[in-house]
């Protein structure tokens, strides 16, 4: 029978989210539903509210998730009730071209849930934030979008694993390929940038430079791992990483704000044959010019972290298998937990600076 729970929507473009009853089926073929426990507040979840994601409201907001498997459908063997799991927003299919190559991260044809949850009120369709929507007691997924983890991490902290903590993570040890001994610079250290620096740290960079222009998180990011700060509204940030480095550049860069400005100082700030990796995520408008000759010049590689190129089925149960042996502490990440309720608020203080992760308790 399908399921009244709460949820939070975010019902047009612009205005402020609200909780609604919403109706969730019951899983069908190759469907599981999830009983939240936690889910963290990412800006993705803003951008869908503002209208800069798609305009196909309402939206049920919410994607860093984890909780318990209550039910699922036919067909599904992976994951049973009871399970404990990590939410993804990248169920791999298993056949594209990708995936048949070996190299499923790149999954070319991931997938959600085929049924829709809807408003009780009024029966419309619900869009769910990154085919998860997870600001809500209940909701449904498809079965490969959950991975079961430890379930000795407390939610609040597995759930972040689901987007910003992995992105950042992953561009580090997947995309950046960042290893023993390397000199790694990070350009924002948002709730992504501190992941990434968090992931150099654990991989065992020699050196961790964060970038930022507020001191606030350049603090933050001292105690996610990074051992040289700078403040780029004061200190050229190109100049301050050779400085670093003997001169010479980091050996990877990571660019986790997504403008052409800051792209321009990860490809400069990189040693020669060295890696820029960028995690932040662009808007439509933006043009990056760069001179050609550099780039060739310059050699190494210039790579894009999808979802910090992560396998869920791979990447989720030993970042928090780490983070049980005390090996990388993800609990640094959540800077507050709020109620279901409490969602719009969050999104100001967010978007203030002030917090890296709030995250919803169910
Ligand atoms: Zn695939
Ligand atoms: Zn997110």
């Amino acid at each position: 029978m399908a399921q009244e729970v709460r949820g939070v929507i975010a019902p047009g473009k612009d205005e402020p989210v609200r909780i609604e009853t919403i109706v969730v089926p019951d899983p069908g073929p190759g469907e599981a539903v999830v009983k939240i426990q936690a889910c963290g507040v990412c800006h993705t979840d803003l951008h869908y509210k503002q209208g800069g994601i798609s305009d196909d409201y309402p939206f049920l907001l919410g994607h860093e998730a984890a909780g318990v498997v209550e039910s699922v459908g036919a067909g599904v063997t992976d994951v049973a009730p009871g399970d404990f799991v990590i939410l993804n927003w990248r169920a791999v299919c298993g056949s594209c071209r990708a995936c048949l190559r070996g190299r499923p991260w790149y999954c070319f044809d991931t997938h959600n849930a085929e049924q829709k949850m809807t408003l009780a009120s009024t029966g419309q369709e619900l869009s769910p934030a990154l085919g998860i929507g997870a600001f809500a007691e209940k909701t449904l997924v498809a079965a490969g979008q959950c991975t079961k983890v430890d379930p000795a991490v407390p939610a609040e902290v597995a759930g972040l694993l689901g987007c910003g903590v992995m992105a950042g993570i992953g561009a580090a040890l997947n995309t950046g390929n960042v290893t023993r001994g390397d000199t790694v610079a990070v350009i924002g250290c948002g709730g992504v940038g501190d992941a990434a620096i968090a992931g150099a740290h654990l991989a065992g960079a020699s050196k961790v430079i964060a970038v930022d222009i507020d001191a606030r998180k350049l603090e933050t990011a001292r105690g996610m791992g990074a051992t040289h700060t700078v403040n780029s509204r004061e200190t050229d940030p190109v100049e301050a990483i050779r400085e670093l480095t003997g001169g010479f550049g980091a050996d990877v860069v990571i660019e986790a704000v997504g403008r052409p400005e800051t792209y321009r100082q990860a490809f400069y700030a990189r040693d020669l044959a060295g890696t820029v990796v960028l995690v932040g995520v662009p808007t439509p408008e933006m043009k990056l010019e760069l001179p050609l000759l550099d780039v060739f010049g310059r050699g190494g590689s210039l790579k894009s972290s999808w979802y910090g190129d992560c396998l869920p089925s791979r990447d989720f149960p030993m970042l928090v298998d780490l983070h049980l042996q005390g090996r990388l502490d993800l609990g640094k990440f959540v800077t507050e937990t709020i109620r279901l309720d409490e969602v719009e608020q969050a999104f100001d203080r967010m978007h203030a600076g002030d917090v890296l992760r709030s995250v919803v308790v169910l």
